[in-house]
């Protein structure tokens, strides 16, 4: 990976940021990496020596791994910190680094702390942020099956970074720290799951490895946002209403005699180059070439 620093920032800021800090162990996936599109970790292999980032994309994940190493140093009884746990399957190890584990009279409760926007809290809080219960999922897997505790709680630490008292949204954080609760799965659905994520990385590697196209990223894995039909009237700039569904659109556009604008969801992990591999992403680039 290639890191520019086009803003001028002081070298020691860019070398700080620029330090991995991330290790896996021994394991040949993470749990984050099972849970990565495949064509993203092929990919990112096969382009790691061209990928060019800028210093200033770092700043803001390496300050969550500063908080990080800082909460691992503050030992306290009761809790376990920063614990790796490795686990063979299929032939293929495995690891879950998990932030936090309380011992308490019921089991362990599991804690991760996430450094995040108030968005993602409000996502979360809608039901609507499946990742955060795969990993905090796994990790509680991990610990029944390796550690053979019990595991009788799962739960988000999140640390909003751009919390806001005067927001009004609904499910908006109600502090700058908020306590989540994620339900939590029997082991056979999460080492189900498991089994079927290690196939797809293992058939993505193998096809890639022979020069075959690997499988498309799904749309929710290119954090597709959703089409949307504004009814809009001439001379005004703003749409009168936004609408998901076509028909519901075109009525309220006849009752104005205004016209309905069609807003086209789009791939925000390709446009933003979020996976940093979208310059040879034949998906994304075919998609775009045909758009364009
Ligand atoms: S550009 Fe989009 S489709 Fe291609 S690897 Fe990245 S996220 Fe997936």
């Amino acid at each position: 990976m290639i890191i520019t620093n086009k803003h001028g920032l002081p070298a020691p800021l860019v070398a700080l940021v620029s330090r991995d800090f991330y290790s896996k162990g021994a394991s040949q996936y993470s749990v984050t990496e099972l849970m990565s599109p495949p064509r993203i970790r092929r990919m990112r292999e096969q382009y790691d020596s061209k990928i060019v980032i800028d210093a200033t994309k770092l700043i803001a994940s390496q300050l969550g791994t500063f908080m990080h190493a800082k909460l691992e140093a503050k030992e306290m009884t009761g809790y376990t910190n920063e614990e790796r746990i490795f686990h063979e399957i299929d032939g293929i190890t495995i690891s879950g680094a998990i932030d936090l584990q309380e011992q308490t009279n019921d089991g362990v409760v599991i804690i991760d702390y996430k450094f995040v926007k108030a968005w993602s809290v409000m996502q979360a809080m809608a039901r609507n942020k499946d990742e955060w219960d795969i990993q905090l999922n796994i990790y509680k897997w991990l610990v029944e099956t390796v550690k053979k505790q019990k595991v009788c709680g799962l739960k988000i630490c999140a640390i909003i970074k751009d919390y806001s008292p005067h927001a009004t949204q609904e499910n908006y954080p109600e502090a700058e720290a908020v306590m989540l609760d994620i339900p939590m799965w029997d082991s056979v659905t999460t080492e189900t799951y498991v089994r079927q994520r290690l196939n797809m990385h293992r058939d993505a590697k193998i096809h890639h490895e022979f020069g075959e196209e690997l499988q498309p990223c799904t749309d929710e894995e290119r954090w597709m946002t959703e089409t949307v039909f504004a009814v809009k009237k001439e001379g005004r700039k703003s749409a009168i209403r936004l609408f998901s569904n076509v028909e519901e659109a075109t009525e309220l556009a006849e009752k104005e005699k205004g016209y309905v604008e069609t807003r086209h969801g789009e791939p925000k992990r390709c446009t933003g180059d979020f996976c940093g591999v979208s310059n040879w992403c034949s998906q994304y680039q075919g998609e775009k070439n045909v758009t364009a």
